[in-house]
């Protein structure tokens, strides 16, 4: 008989709990919490259980302050549904689905081998291993053919699912209890489990937990967290503080439009009246940026005004080269792959940008109308496509704040090297006008 999908069994534990309760002045907490992730942060790359470990430990120890039954802290079950049932979490992660298309590829990706598998019931029942180059459908229809207790598959209601001839729904409810059961196999899957095609599991599990839980800790411990304001001048925006709110009075209106666009797409907030009214103060930089991502156009010419058709990590850079008297006809952040460049109207803009942009530290170069990013330090070639991109949002930043000063700088610097009006016929030395030589 197929069984219905019951995913209230995802979070039954958690009662009627709607949201946990935000631990937000606790220094005891975070400074646990940020012992944690300096861990999970530093160990090398291939030491995925090791980091999931950490990263565990972290979200736990916030989850067992954010419950509210205090009796019940210590019970992994309760936390993991409250952590499972909790609001934020939730809209957080439709929102990543909805902006971001690799979060939504790894999410499409871990959902389609669901359920994931005890990995201790799998060797007491001797199903077998799975090859990642096996259909993993056609093995889980074989592991379930020997009717697998509950608590040995997640999510709980992924066999009714799959005997529904459903796809299992790609919310945070269900992708929590996936991770959950990720964790548990590291935990007691014993030495067999390095091999194990389960295995496969650990880093997406590791990797989607992060991405939606980071957003909440404080700005101390994620140090991407900016100002609107800041975030604002990054990405090109005419942004103004007026009276301690941000205004894009002096902004253009297709501006405006798009920028109302990324607010409704980040869920960030909305413009009124020119004023921006946020939910929060400040924003996770990578977030706001994912959002941009998603929604800006994919022309690298056009008007430097047009923020809507220009690159991520370019449009704030060559709006604010355009600002300052700097014309430029298209630009490239390089999309991760390239060095991110841009062309200006005329050799001499080029030189011009190539000149400020080096101001501070030398990482530009120049050639014709082209300005490209070249990297800084000793080994310019080392920076990562990150770094790079970054890069491009500081020097933006650099120019927007300090654009009315570099404005009169680009205005003298034309005036020195535009050629003189034709220099009148120098006075001939008195000695050889003429003069007869004696004879
Ligand atoms: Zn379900």
């Amino acid at each position: 008989m197929a069984e219905k999908p019951d995913c209230g069994i995802l979070t039954s534990e958690a009662g009627d709990l709607q949201a946990l309760n935000r631990p937000a002045e606790n220094a005891e907490l975070w400074d646990f919490v940020r012992s944690w992730l300096r861990r999970f942060q530093k160990t090398d790359g291939d030491k995925a259980a090791e980091r999931f470990v950490c990263l565990w430990a972290a979200v736990m120890a916030w989850a067992a302050k954010a419950a509210p039954d205090l009796r019940r802290t210590r019970d992994g079950m309760y936390l993991e549904h409250c952590l499972a049932r909790d609001q934020k979490l939730a809209e957080r992660f439709a929102n990543l689905y909805k902006i971001d298309k690799d979060f939504r590829r790894k999410i499409e990706h871990f959902i389609a081998a669901a359920p994931v598998l005890l990995f201790a019931w799998l060797q007491r029942n001797a199903v077998g291993d799975w090859d990642p180059g096996q259909d993993r459908r056609a093995y889980i229809m074989k592991a379930f053919e020997k009717e697998p207790p509950d608590g040995t598959f997640a999510p709980a209601c992924g066999r009714g699912h799959l005997q529904a001839g459903e796809k299992i729904p790609a919310d945070w409810a269900h992708v929590f209890s996936m991770i959950a059961q990720v964790r548990r196999n590291l935990f007691h899957g014993g030495k067999n489990y390095k091999t194990s095609g389960e295995r496969q599991f650990l880093e997406p599990a590791m990797a989607i937990l992060w991405e939606v839980w980071r957003f909440e800790l404080p700005s101390g411990i994620l140090l991407s967290r900016v100002s609107w304001l800041r975030a604002l001048l990054r990405s090109g925006f005419l942004a103004q503080e007026v009276d301690n709110r941000i205004s894009l009075a002096e902004e253009t209106e297709a501006n405006r439009k798009y920028l109302q666009k990324l607010l409704a797409a980040g869920q960030f907030g909305t413009l009124k009246n020119n004023i921006l009214l946020l939910d929060e103060p400040y924003v996770e930089e990578s977030y706001w940026l994912r959002a941009v991502d998603s929604t800006h156009g994919g022309a690298e010419g056009g008007s430097a005004d047009d923020l809507a058709i220009m690159d991520t990590y370019m449009a704030g850079l060559v709006r604010w080269l355009n600002k300052v008297g700097i014309g430029t006809e298209l630009s490239c952040d390089g999309h991760g792959l390239k060095k991110p460049s841009f062309i200006a109207i005329d050799e001499e803009s080029a030189r011009l940008a190539a000149w400020l942009l080096n101001f501070r530290v030398p990482q530009f170069t120049q050639s014709g109308k082209t300005v490209k990013y070249a990297g800084a330090g000793p080994n310019p070639n080392a920076a990562k496509p990150a770094e790079r991109l970054r890069r491009m949002l500081d020097a933006a930043e650099w120019l927007a704040k300090n654009r009315d000063d570099l404005k009169v700088m680009v205005a003298a610097m034309r005036r020195v090297s535009a050629p003189k009006t034709p220099p009148k016929p120098e006075p001939v030395p008195a000695r050889e006008q003429g003069v007869k030589p004696k004879s």
